[in-house]
């Protein structure tokens, strides 16, 4: 179990980064692909406001290219070193991993990209 009050913890359960008490998001599966990516304005915890400007979380693109390449290099490990498939079907597995894991991969980055920019605050934790 990774430890509260940690990055790795608010960036894979989706909390808030200041106090990790809450989702960022409205709905917790992101496979309900028409709220996905829909999230609070605020943490109604500690007040966090989650959009630092307009437009903050297209920067999470860039974020979601990397992401996307380590779930495609996992994939293309698994598939062809592992269980020694062709290069076409290796190829296969990393297209539909990459649609499978689609908003996984969207989440994740959102996440990643905002505790770049905010910092886990023991003292808003006991408000
Ligand atoms: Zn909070």
């Amino acid at each position: 179990m990774i430890k509260k009050g940690t990055k790795l913890y608010s960036i894979l359960s989706g909390t808030c980064p200041k106090c990790q008490e809450e989702s960022m998001y409205m709905t917790k599966n992101p496979y309900l692909l028409s709220s996905t990516l829909k999230i609070h304005d605020h943490c109604s915890h500690c007040k966090t406001k989650y959009r630092l400007e307009p437009s903050f979380f297209y920067g999470s693109m860039y974020v979601s290219y990397g992401v996307g390449i380590a779930f495609a290099f996992a994939a293309f490990v698994i598939s062809f070193l592992i269980f020694d498939a062709g290069i076409d079907i290796a190829f296969l597995s990393i297209i539909g991993t990459l649609v499978v894991f689609g908003p996984i991969i969207m989440r994740l980055s959102r996440n990643i990209w905002i505790n770049l920019f905010m910092h886990y605050d023991k003292s808003l934790v006991k408000k």
